[in-house]
């Protein structure tokens, strides 16, 4: 089982609260060059660790902006991976895509690809916010996408939304998560904007200039947003992720349930487990670096071996996310105990925020805005419930 990751890192103009890796100024010529790189990076699994025999169950096209590159890239990348692994059967491509990148004649070519789920970089439904967010889409485009997706053939959409945005209040919110439902997308996630440091909205804030939703508010929007998915028949399977049944995402559950994944592309990350070995590695942040690595054949990652502690991290940190929650013993089976203080920390913490289920140990939804505390709680020492 193995999700694969693949970066684009172009984007037409950087958005002002981004913080990922993306290159505004670019040309044709670089994309092909750093195509090229993706298929020798394909080409050099065997360094990386991956074997002929991990069945590919994923393929997740993520930037950036992948709906910039030609089908003829994107099969390519697709090609590559097929000639040396077995895809499995229940095999989910995604491409993310802004909603006005979506045309008739590239929908039908991701189509025929094989691409089965697209993810739309939607953001907001309310032209006010979508300005100050700094897209270039507006709502008509949204409803727009969504017309020639569906007449393309698709039938696995998903649309990306942010809220506790400037001046946003929980009835906006909920307007723009009934306008999202209205075009009956199989899948919404919802995150919180966040403000990076660095961005453009980091130093608003800063200067003074931007208001955003104060913390019961913000708590508000989780949970009623939440309950209005409900209502509207999506299942809240992850904290900011819903889905109709059997929509739910299989290369974000990969993720959030301790599967191994190949992140292919500069600044991309992966997650091995091998002969007992468990590591993450981390290609060059740096476009040109990463090129000429691959050019020259040598691959250039940061690989490191993770501890029970880290480990346990971030088993935790992805698990409690779900709503089935993380079944502690199966992780001990597969990858060793768990460190007594954590569990400690966990049985006091059941007399309050966490619970078991069936087995599984889960987040209370009322604490839901508060795993970040949760959290803290779990991985400081001798922590106190309160
Ligand atoms: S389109 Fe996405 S990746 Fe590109 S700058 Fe905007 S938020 Fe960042």
């Amino acid at each position: 089982m193995l999700g694969v990751y693949v970066h684009f890192p172009f984007c037409h103009r950087l958005c002002p609260f981004c913080d990922f890796y993306v290159q505004t100024k670019f040309d044709q010529s670089l994309i092909d060059q750093y195509t090229q790189a993706l298929i020798q990076e394909i080409h050099l699994y065997q360094e990386y660790g991956w074997k002929k025999e991990n069945e590919i169950t994923s393929i997740y096209f993520g930037g950036g902006t992948p709906s910039l590159i030609s089908p003829f890239h994107l099969d390519t990348v697709l090609r590559r991976l097929q000639k040396y692994f077995p895809f499995s059967d229940f095999f989910e491509i995604t491409l993310e895509s802004n909603p006005e990148d979506v045309h008739v004649d590239r929908a039908q070519s991701w189509k025929r690809l094989g691409i089965n789920r697209i993810s739309l970089g939607v953001q907001s439904i309310d032209d006010k916010q979508l300005k100050k967010l700094g897209r270039s889409h507006k709502s008509k485009d949204v409803y727009e996408s969504m017309r020639i997706l569906r007449k393309a053939g698709f039938e696995n959409i998903s649309m990306d939304l942010l809220f506790a945005l400037e001046d946003q209040s929980l009835q906006d919110w909920k307007t723009t998560l009934d306008r999202a439902i209205s075009c009956s997308p199989e899948h919404i996630s919802c995150y919180q904007l966040t403000i990076e440091e660095n961005t453009h909205f980091d130093k608003l804030v800063e200067e003074g200039r931007m208001k955003l939703p104060i913390d019961d508010v913000v708590a508000d929007m989780i949970l009623r947003g939440r309950e209005q998915l409900i209502l509207s028949g999506y299942r809240p399977y992850e904290i900011s992720n819903a889905a109709r049944k059997g929509f739910e995402s299989t290369h974000n559950l990969g993720y959030w349930k301790g599967h191994p994944y190949w992140g292919i592309g500069v600044s991309a990350h992966s997650f091995q487990l091998n002969n007992g070995r468990i590591r993450r590695f981390q290609n060059p942040k740096n476009l040109v670096s990463y090129v000429q690595s691959m050019t020259h054949s040598k691959p250039d990652y940061i690989c490191e071996d993770l501890s029970p502690k880290t480990l346990w991290e971030d088993l935790l940190l992805t698990g409690l996310r779900l709503e089935e929650g993380i079944d502690i013993k199966y992780y001990e089976k597969k990858f060793g105990p768990a460190p007594k203080s954590f569990l400690d920390n966990i049985e006091t913490l059941c007399q309050s925020h966490l619970v078991y289920k069936q087995g599984n140990l889960t987040l209370r939804t009322q604490h839901i805005p508060i795993l970040n505390e949760v959290l803290h709680r779990i991985f400081t020492p001798s922590c106190e419930a309160a």
